[in-house]
């Protein structure tokens, strides 16, 4: 798909959008119902405030929920629903996280490049994608819509 954007030189974000939702869409067409513990919600590491002085990378209950980026609510949620969830920082460390965990579903949070390789990399395990916000520019202190997330999180929860 990205040699085609290529080809007829089209955004590679516009064709990653398409990937992403087809994707999503299909997931959603499988009625997947699991129990929480089995869902994973991986993060990127961008999405925890720059200047938080806490590693979250080996152990997201580092974080001391300051409430000033997205992770003090997430972990919240995770509390009430009591899926699985970690952040990563790249690729390698998010299929490790997917091998060591042993997920029925996943609900990744990133942007289209790393949601795009990431659902690949993850099949046959199903990946809902959820593409992050970036008001900042890339990289850094990026968001989520945290009623969207939790409205997903319902939709695989049995
Ligand atoms: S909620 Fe606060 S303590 Fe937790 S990661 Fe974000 S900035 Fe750091």
């Amino acid at each position: 798909m990205e040699l085609f954007a290529y080809s007829f030189r089209i955004d590679k974000n516009i064709v990653r959008h398409c990937f992403i939702k087809i994707n999503n869409d299909l997931v959603i067409a499988k009625h997947i119902k699991v129990t929480p513990s089995s869902i994973l919600l991986l993060l990127p590491h961008c999405i925890q405030l720059s200047v938080c002085n806490y590693r979250l990378s080996h152990n997201i209950d580092n974080c001391h929920r300051c409430g000033k980026c997205p992770i003090a609510r997430i972990l919240s949620f995770r509390d009430i629903y009591g899926f699985k969830v970690a952040v990563a920082s790249g690729g390698t460390i998010a299929r490790n996280i997917v091998s060591v965990t042993h997920p029925q579903c996943i609900i990744a949070v990133a942007c289209e490049r790393d949601l795009t390789s990431g659902i690949q990399d993850c099949f046959p395990i199903p990946v809902f994608g959820i593409l992050n916000s970036r008001p900042k520019g890339p990289c850094i202190d990026t968001l989520v819509s945290l009623s969207y997330l939790e409205s997903v999180i319902k939709l695989f929860c049995n």
